[in-house]
């Protein structure tokens, strides 16, 4: 199963976050690789009974454009943020079906899409101080 990204960059982006007024940094990658076009390597980013569901949106959409990209978590429970992987698939609507990977706590996240805050369009609030946070393209992966 392959799935052409159209558009899309398959290059990831290496980022920090930082605070400074707390001094609160953190560093994540995130986007996609170029092996995320494989499925059996980003069901590998999910937990099990999501796995199920995104090979069920794929078997139920076979023709359908899918990709998976990691974008920003942020953990309501334990104030993690972390890169989070998020599967995307396009229906004929419009509309797309999403699945996202959970914090490494287990808890649901809040995504922020990766671009945006990049970008400075978005900004995400120093988990422990609430200052937006100041991000920094380090480099990229693949
Ligand atoms: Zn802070
Ligand atoms: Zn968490």
């Amino acid at each position: 199963m392959f799935a052409s990204p159209r558009g899309r960059k398959q290059m990831g982006q290496l980022i920090s976050l930082k605070c400074e007024k707390c001094g609160y940094e953190v560093n994540l990658g995130v986007g996609a690789g170029l092996t995320f076009n494989s499925l059996d390597t980003v069901l590998t980013l999910f937990d099990k009974p999501t796995q199920d569901k995104i090979k069920a949106a794929i078997e139920q959409y076979p023709r359908n454009f899918w990709y998976v990209s990691k974008e920003i978590g942020v953990c309501d429970k334990c104030g993690r943020i972390s890169g989070v992987a998020v599967f995307k698939l396009n229906q004929e609507n419009g509309q797309f079906i999403v699945y996202k990977a959970k914090c490494p706590c287990g808890a649901e996240v809040d995504i922020y899409d990766s671009e945006e805050v990049i970008e400075g369009k978005t900004k995400i609030s120093c988990p422990p101080c609430g200052e937006p946070l100041e991000v920094t393209v380090n480099g990229h992966w693949d």
